[in-house]
């Protein structure tokens, strides 16, 4: 019978290299010589950023380091059975700890996101920390904008693939090639490999956008291999939603939708009224700009909603007490980032965008309609 050791060196054959050996060996020792390590993911944390984050959290514990993960406000609660999710600090109602948490890490890891702005208010103590000197590892798959990320200096390390799908399989390809160079690391445990499971799954729509190559399936069956039972992951995260979520995805569709079919374009915006109405929680709207994509000859989604300015963006809001959330969605060879970038202030994936509109609903709204035209294409 194979050992397990040899179970692991046969995969590592399989999966191509992601990063130089240099740049795994330097994350390696910054890893290595830090005893404190504080890991952060983005505002609004998705499937991937808590993935990301605590699947890189437990293996590094395995690694019999102290880490914590903040994330700046609170995640979902189709998200809150992830191994430790509990345990996350949380900037919006912690934020000393938080910043005591900082001050202390000998090393901050930034997965998910590569823009301090992604992290509101959580992103300037991060910039005082790298001024500081202290060491930032960042890994990340969206793309990069040099006058908004982190910036390249010698305490910064930069593992930022906008071709990979999610950044939990980045973690685990990291992961990988750090035991491949030094065999005598842990492997992974189920809560690492759950974590980075759920990431890499919900990043891809269950394994249905992004996901067309074989490596993908090579790291799923080592997963499983591992224990991560995957089915139970999908229930949990997808068949897990609350009798008004459910029905305020009736809503949008049923009163809300509006379709351009020259540009084959929908879009659903709501009021914060409207969400009252349906006892809206965070996570709540994950997924509904993706359902109008299921309509024929529809290849362009957004989906806007109303939210009041929490207390860690101030800086960003010039003033205004609302912003509104834009999330878009395209099929093929469809760039939505475009528009999120130039019309919103955000960015992402070119099929899978967001920004943020500080200000009134109508006026993003009005700012979609003057424009969509002009970024989404007619064939
Ligand atoms: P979602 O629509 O799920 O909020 O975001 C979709 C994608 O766009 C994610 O990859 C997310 O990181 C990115 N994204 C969402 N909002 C923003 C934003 O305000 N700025 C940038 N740069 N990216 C965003
Ligand atoms: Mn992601």
């Amino acid at each position: 019978m194979q050992s397990k050791n040899k179970n692991r060196f046969n995969l590592s054959i399989m999966i191509t290299d992601k990063f130089a050996s240099s740049l795994v060996q330097q994350v390696l020792a910054w890893i290595q010589s830090s005893s404190h390590i504080v890991i952060l993911t983005h505002m609004s944390p998705d499937g991937d950023a808590m993935g990301s984050s605590l699947g890189l959290c437990h293996w590094l514990r395995l690694c019999d380091k102290q880490v914590s993960v903040v994330v700046p406000n609170t995640f979902p609660d189709f998200l809150s059975w992830l191994p430790s999710a509990s345990e996350d600090l949380i900037y919006e109602t912690d934020s000393e700890a938080a910043d005591r948490l900082l001050a202390q890490a000998d090393l901050i890891i930034c997965t998910d996101f590569n823009e301090p702005k992604r992290i509101g208010s959580l992103g300037d103590r991060l910039m005082e920390q790298h001024a500081a000197g202290k060491r930032v590892i960042v890994i990340d798959h969206h793309l990069m904008v040099e006058e908004k990320t982190v910036p390249p200096t010698d305490n910064v390390l930069k593992l930022i693939y906008p071709d990979s799908p999610s950044a939990s399989e980045l973690v685990y390809r990291l992961l990988l090639q750090m035991r491949v160079l030094q065999p005598n690391l842990p492997a992974l445990n189920l809560d690492a490999a759950t974590c980075i499971y759920t990431g890499m799954m919900t990043d891809t729509g269950n394994f249905s956008f992004n996901s067309n190559y074989p490596e993908m399936y090579e790291i799923v069956g080592d997963l499983v291999r591992l224990g991560v039972n995957k089915d139970a992951v999908y229930n949990s995260v997808f068949n897990s939603y609350k009798t008004d979520r459910m029905r305020l995805m009736g809503y949008c569709l049923y009163q809300k939708m509006r379709i351009y079919p020259e540009h084959h374009t929908a879009l659903i915006y709501l009021s914060r009224k409207e969400l009252y109405r349906f006892n809206f929680q965070s996570g709540d709207a994950e997924g509904i700009v993706n359902l109008p994509l299921q309509i024929k000859d529809i290849y362009y989604s957004c989906f806007m909603r109303e939210d009041k300015v929490n207390p860690t963006e101030v800086n960003l809001a010039n003033g205004s007490k609302i912003k509104v959330k834009i999330s878009m969605r395209s099929q093929g060879d469809r760039p939505v980032n475009t528009m999120c970038h130039e019309v919103y202030n955000g960015g992402g994936h070119k099929n899978a965008s967001g920004g943020e509109y500080y200000g009134p609903l109508p006026e993003a709204v009005e700012r979609f309609l003057n424009n969509y035209q002009h970024y989404f294409k007619k064939d």
